[in-house]
């Protein structure tokens, strides 16, 4: 059974009172949404005082990175034993600002995840082309290439805790998201690899979810799309009634396209 995905990575935002506040609000606005699976995902200095805010809801914590040690001489990382402790039930992995800026690469990606679902933890695992590598007509070959490298080891098992985030790079915080049908290619074409390496059944209940630019208007077009199961939202989280508007433009799109609800 499969219901929308939706969750805010809140990058190295808000100060902590304000993300305090954040989350106070979500709490509220989204306290209803049984049907979809909401995840908030604030700094780790954050995670503690948001996951006592949000506490007795539906919503659920996320943490934007960890490492793939459970502990001892790794100055400024984090554990998965410690977001576990502390609460969080998903983890980003390899977002391509990590890749960029902090030399993560598909095998670290790799090591991460295997090593989150072991502690269980669900990993987002993120996954996309640049620019560059679209205007070489060389998307499919770039996605396929990190998400194989990314997932390998991974069980028939555990492939259903893992989500797979499409996150085109040109699209991230630039305010041009990917159209509908840009996103719904690479997904399916995702979701092809993914029916190769766990078969049908399976491949069909793995969480795709898009990344890059959503906003309240474009998330009903996006979510549309058949293979497309949800967001991973960055600036548009920040904002409580954005946040809450993706979330019930995105539901609507999933009664209305006939996704599953459990
Ligand atoms: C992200 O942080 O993964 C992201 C997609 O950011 P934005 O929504 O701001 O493009």
């Amino acid at each position: 059974m499969k219901k929308p995905f939706i969750a805010g990575n809140w990058k190295m935002n808000p100060p902590i009172s304000a993300g305090i506040e954040l989350a106070k609000e979500l709490k509220k606005s989204l306290f209803d949404f049984r049907d979809v699976e909401i995840v908030l995902i604030p700094p780790f200095t954050h995670l503690y005082l948001v996951k006592k805010e949000i506490e007795g809801t539906k919503i659920k914590l996320g943490a934007q990175n960890m490492h793939w040690e459970e502990k001892g001489a790794f100055t400024g990382e984090i554990s998965p034993l410690m977001l576990k402790e502390i609460g969080c039930s998903y983890v980003i992995i390899g977002h391509s600002e990590r890749r960029k800026y902090f030399g993560e690469n598909d095998e670290t990606v790799n090591k991460k995840a295997r090593s989150a679902l072991l502690h269980g933890l669900s990993p987002i695992i993120c996954i996309g082309e640049t620019l560059e590598e679209r205007e070489k007509g060389i998307t499919m070959k770039v996605v396929e290439n990190q998400l194989r490298a990314s997932i390998k080891g991974i069980s028939e098992e555990e492939i259903l805790k893992t989500v797979i985030a499409y996150e085109p790079v040109w699209a991230i915080g630039t305010g041009r998201n990917a159209t509908p049908e840009q996103a719904e290619e690479v997904h399916s074409f995702i979701r092809k690899i993914l029916r190769e390496i766990y078969g049908i059944e399976k491949s069909n209940y793995v969480i795709i979810i898009y990344g890059g630019s959503v906003t309240m208007e474009n998330s009903y077009f996006l979510l549309k799309m058949k293979n497309v199961d949800g967001f991973l939202v960055g600036g548009a989280s920040l904002k409580g009634d954005s946040f809450k508007g993706i979330v019930e433009n995105g539901l609507r799109a999933w009664k209305e396209k006939g996704g599953e609800i459990c």
